[in-house]
């Protein structure tokens, strides 16, 4: 069986000898045989040197995705086991993060080497979200592979928004392996007990990659009135609590988050903590007016940049959320800056800080620049999987 080729463009290859592991329709000169979509194909260089293996996506702005770089490796099952393995046993042997009542992200995508697939363990149940149609339409198989790696009692298949039209990917939400996860599962984080909806949740059900910000904010939190804006399940709100925080106030625009939220406080029989359904713009704003003082701020907003041509219209979003937090804050007070989309930069968050803080006349000190939790890892290769963001500020 002879394996389909893509051929590049002249000076186009330059990327995949770097292992980067897409390329796009612009960069394909040519592709031999009819590979379908999905299928395995060889990548090769305008001179006809092979470069990588990937898989094929007619359909996809990311023609193929690139998974080996040795000649005689096939991406067969064997192929993808190890893989697996490979990312399991970071979590597992590496991180410690095996705890059976815990929740860690096993795989994920282009930073394990699985270009389009993520896969979070909550407890005992898994939930595989699938970002390519190739991957996708192999998903019997890693069901099997997952289910004999970590006989999880059910894997429940999440979609994303929008995935469907970017590759061509007919997938709706539901049981891959096992049994269906019935009700709310319970999971364990820096010793909290919290609530996860995984078949309804936002994201896979939660936030895993704010695991190690949210220690670090607890860390500063005991004796603080504390504002969680976006709080989704109360992720923050709960640890900022916990660790012995004043006042607690978590803000968030979904109904469905802030009941979770509420549970979760009432599970960890925490007191001193409320929080509010409204838009958080609007409630900055509302509560500034009133005079209203914290100690310590988390912004965690959600993505407000997907494309370039939206940075700068993201940018004045956390200008508006910025101003009226900055005046919030008393000496001494924590501004937490948190920010999930990869086109803006710890370089550019931290430009707006200073515009904002000039122009409130206060001086601001970062004490950390945080990323994700180390289970969503950056590929050197890719470092599009860095994406998080989060600054522990210091207003003066
Ligand atoms: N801090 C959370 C994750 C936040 S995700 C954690 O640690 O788990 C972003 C949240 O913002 C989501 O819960 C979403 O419901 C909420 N959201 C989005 N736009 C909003 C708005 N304008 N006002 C209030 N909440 C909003």
């Amino acid at each position: 069986m002879t394996i389909p080729r893509v051929v590049l463009k002249p000076k186009r290859a330059q990327p995949f000898y770097g292992r980067h592991p897409w390329v796009f329709a612009g960069a394909v000169a040519a592709v031999t045989g009819t590979p379908a979509d999905g299928a395995e194909v060889e990548l090769h260089s305008g001179a006809g040197h092979f470069i990588a293996r990937g898989l094929f996506n007619s359909q996809s702005k990311i023609r193929v995705r690139l998974y080996s770089w040795t000649p005689e490796q096939l991406l067969d099952r064997e192929f993808f086991k190890s893989r697996l393995e490979t990312a399991i046993r970071l979590r597992y042997d590496v991180l410690k993060l095996g705890d059976p009542s815990g929740a860690c992200r096993l795989v994920f995508s282009e930073a394990d080497g699985l270009s389009g697939m993520t896969v979070d363990r909550y407890a005992d149940w898994l939930t595989v979200q699938f970002t390519s149609l190739a991957l996708a339409q192999r998903r019997e198989m890693f069901g099997e592979l997952l289910t004999e790696l970590l006989q999880p009692k059910g894997i429940y298949l999440r979609t994303e928004r929008g995935i469907g039209k970017l590759e061509g990917l007919e997938l709706h939400d539901g049981l891959l392996c096992g049994a269906e996860p019935d009700g709310l599962i319970a999971i364990e984080e820096n010793g909290l007990r919290l609530l996860v909806n995984l078949r309804e949740g936002q994201k896979t059900g939660y936030y895993l990659d704010q695991r190690d910000n949210r220690q670090a904010v607890a860390k500063l939190a005991a004796g603080r009135r504390v504002l969680d804006a976006f709080c989704y399940s109360g992720g923050f709100a709960l640890h900022a609590a916990k660790a012995g925080a004043a006042e607690v106030l978590g803000l968030d625009a979904s109904a469905a988050a802030l009941e979770l939220a509420r549970d979760n406080a009432k599970a960890n029989g925490l007191e001193r903590i409320e929080f509010t359904e409204a838009d958080v713009f609007e409630e900055l704003t509302r509560l500034q007016a009133l005079g209203r003082q914290f100690d310590l701020i988390v912004l965690d907003p959600p993505k407000f940049a997907r494309a370039r041509h939206a940075v700068p219209e993201a940018l004045r979003g956390y200008r508006r959320l910025q101003t009226p937090a900055l005046k919030m804050l008393p000496p001494d007070g924590i501004l937490v800056m948190c920010c999930c989309s990869g086109l803006i930069t710890f370089d550019m968050i931290e430009d707006l800080l200073a515009q904002v803080a000039a122009e409130a006349r206060r001086d601001l000190q970062v004490l950390e620049r945080r990323g994700s939790a180390a289970d969503h890892p950056v590929s050197v290769y890719c470092r599009e999987s860095g994406y998080l963001k989060c600054l522990i500020c210091r207003v003066v």
